[in-house]
């Protein structure tokens, strides 16, 4: 039987958040340790608040299980000591003066305990500092008006992945794993990516489809890369990635709007690979307005200049009568423009 104590620090430290969302960089950490399911079992009943911590807790490990294999389950108003010496095999969670006896570390916000046998995880205990002063929310870390308080929520989803095999990732990418708290308050990408290399799936990939319709022209992209249709329509994607499509038309064309994926309208169309995908575009061709035309003449010569028209090929200019024969015999003229095939 081994034991392991994995500290987790409050502090002023608030990690970035990237903006853009990592669909290639695994950086998770595991602590060698898992459960033989994918589920584990808290008995939970913390003192206070009104049930304010139960219910937190209990937000807490239902945010686990929206994207992943892994399942917590909860037995309510049943108190579990985590600091009880004797294994029980039972998993609690409670606010203690100490750290189970010892001392907190002056920035220690919480405390996992998992014991193992091999590399099975038969139990683990989770201790948040009395000490500390902790209320919910869901705002920046320790920011007005919580200045100087922990949102105790996202510090449990923060432990509960301890619980569940994860250990610290401070390699700068999203993460609720990150030594210390911050901003991020539900598991991200590399957080779920974690669980799933401890509990399956195994990373399951779908693709991504583009099509293009109508009668006009254009260009889908992808952020992150891999479509540019254009000739490059189809991308496969590791499940739970977030994809942003941006369709631009060619000159002489407009996009007329999305359809599939859940997409609609002409703004950028956001989809998340939890299937495989098929997203159109439709572009239609806009309507050529005529060049603006200069005409002059000098002597008998006629000269005729004009705007270009984006998307058009050629341009016609009938005029009568024939043959000219001045500026002043032109009774009618007629401009038209061709238009680019698409
Ligand atoms: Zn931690």
């Amino acid at each position: 039987m081994r034991w392991l104590r994995t500290i987790c620090f409050g502090g002023g430290l608030t990690l970035l958040v990237l903006a853009s969302y990592a669909s290639t960089s695994y950086a998770y950490q595991l602590l060698g340790n898992k459960w033989p399911q994918p589920t584990a079992t808290f008995y939970v009943d913390i003192n206070g608040a009104d049930g304010l911590w139960n219910d937190a807790f209990e937000g807490a490990m239902y945010l686990w299980g929206v994207d992943t294999d892994f399942e917590f389950r909860i037995v309510r108003e049943t108190y579990e000591d985590p600091c009880d010496p004797i294994e029980s095999g039972r998993n609690g969670v409670s606010f203690e003066d100490t750290d189970c006896g010892d001392s907190w570390g002056s920035t220690t916000l919480a405390i996992t305990h998992s014991w193992f046998i091999g590399s099975t995880t038969t139990q683990t205990d989770i201790v948040f500092n009395r000490n500390e002063s902790w209320n919910v929310y869901s705002t920046p870390w320790s920011s007005w008006p919580w200045s100087g308080v922990n949102d105790f929520k996202r510090v449990a989803v923060h432990e509960l992945g301890h619980a569940l095999g994860l250990a610290h990732e401070d390699s700068g990418i999203s993460t609720i794993m990150g030594t210390y708290a911050g901003d991020t308050t539900v598991p991200q990408q590399d957080d779920i990516n974690g669980v799933a290399a401890l509990y399956g799936p195994s990373v399951v990939n779908y693709t991504l489809s583009t099509h293009k319709y109508g009668t006009g022209a254009g260009i889908i992209s992808s952020s992150p890369s891999g479509i540019y249709c254009g000739s490059d329509c189809n991308e496969s994607y590791t499940s739970g990635t977030r994809i942003t499509l941006t369709a631009t038309p060619s000159a002489g064309s407009t996009f007329a709007g999305w359809s599939g994926g859940g997409c609609s309208g002409t703004g950028t169309c956001r989809v998340t690979m939890t299937a495989a995908k098929s997203v159109a575009a439709s572009f239609s061709l806009a309507a050529l307005l005529p060049p603006q035309l200069c005409f002059s003449t000098t002597g008998l010569e006629v000269t005729a200049s004009w705007t270009t028209v984006p998307g058009a090929a050629g341009y016609t200019l009938y005029y009568a009568p024939f043959p000219y024969t001045g500026e002043d015999s032109i009774d009618s003229l007629k401009w038209q423009v061709q238009r680019l095939c698409p």
